[in-house]
């Protein structure tokens, strides 16, 4: 482990949470407690419904803990929150724009369109193979490749927090194979911090350096696990090992037993 890997980014302490409305109240959260460091890639899986996206909505600030309480420690100021980026299941390209003015969109908005931000870009759409694809429309590009420009955009703004929400569920068996190993390629390779949530135990554990694994509803955390390989290993050839069979069946012995 890398020393920077210790800083810790985002901290959640007991936090409980439930959604109120006029049929009632649905406990989501109980007692959550983790902390998310620099450089990790932590992955939370769990039954559907369970509580993942409301996890990411509290990390992003959309949502407010109803009891406990979230720290952002690497902040300087305790109560600024790290600058996040969000990725979403859909990959919300727009069709009217090409790609390259797909990934430039968030710095737009901003108004940090600058010449350099602009080639940094090209030079990512080129280093992950969609160079060719720069001025090509959404619609003419695969799935797989629609979820790198996807998250090319979401880097653009450069996140020190990435938040992915079951980003490869929308893709078939195959192409999510793949672009999985890509978005974890890329996201190691620029060094990112992330928390991907999903419900595909595979995805979980081939993607992550640590898994935290959640109960049905209300959430606790039953598990909490650094996933460690021998090798460096792409998270396509750590689904061959004999670890990550160990992994998966552990945390699906886990989840079984929360089912009984
Ligand atoms: P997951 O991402 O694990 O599938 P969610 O965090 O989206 O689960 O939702 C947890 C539970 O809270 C689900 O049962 C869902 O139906 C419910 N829920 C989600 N959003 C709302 C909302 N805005 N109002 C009421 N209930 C909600
Ligand atoms: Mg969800």
């Amino acid at each position: 482990m890398e020393a920077f890997s210790r800083v810790p980014m985002a901290a959640f302490e007991n936090v409980g949470f439930a959604y109120h409305s006029l049929e009632g109240e649905t406990a989501v959260l109980q007692n959550i407690s983790f902390t998310v460091r620099k450089g990790e890639f932590l992955s939370v899986v769990g039954p559907s419904g369970c509580g993942k996206s409301t996890i990411l909505s509290l990390i992003a600030g959309l949502l407010e803990p109803e009891t406990g309480s979230i720290f952002f420690p690497a902040c300087e100021d305790e109560s600024k929150k790290v600058n996040i980026g969000y990725m979403l299941q859909r990959d919300q390209l727009f069709e009217w724009r090409t790609v390259l003015q797909n990934v430039t969109l968030g710095l737009e908005i901003r108004r940090k369109k600058t010449k350099e931000a602009r080639k940094k870009l090209e030079e990512m759409l080129e280093k992950y193979g969609l160079g060719k694809f720069k001025d090509a429309r959404p619609s003419q590009l695969s799935g797989g490749m629609r979820q790198r420009a996807a998250l090319i955009r979401t880097l653009a703004l450069e996140p020190e927090l990435l938040l992915l929400d079951e980003p490869f569920s929308a893709l078939d068996y195959q192409t999510r194979l793949s672009v999985g190993d890509d978005i974890g390629t890329i996201i190691e390779k620029e060094k990112k911090t992330a928390v991907l949530v999903t419900h595909d135990l595979g995805e979980a554990i081939s993607l992550g350096t640590r898994v935290l694994v959640l109960s049905g509803r209300p959430a606790r955390i039953l598990a909490d696990m650094p996933l460690e390989f021998p090798e460096d290993l792409t998270p396509l050839e750590k689904r061959n090992t004999a670890v990550f069979q160990e992994y998966f069946q552990k945390i699906w012995k886990e989840l079984k037993k929360d089912e009984q």
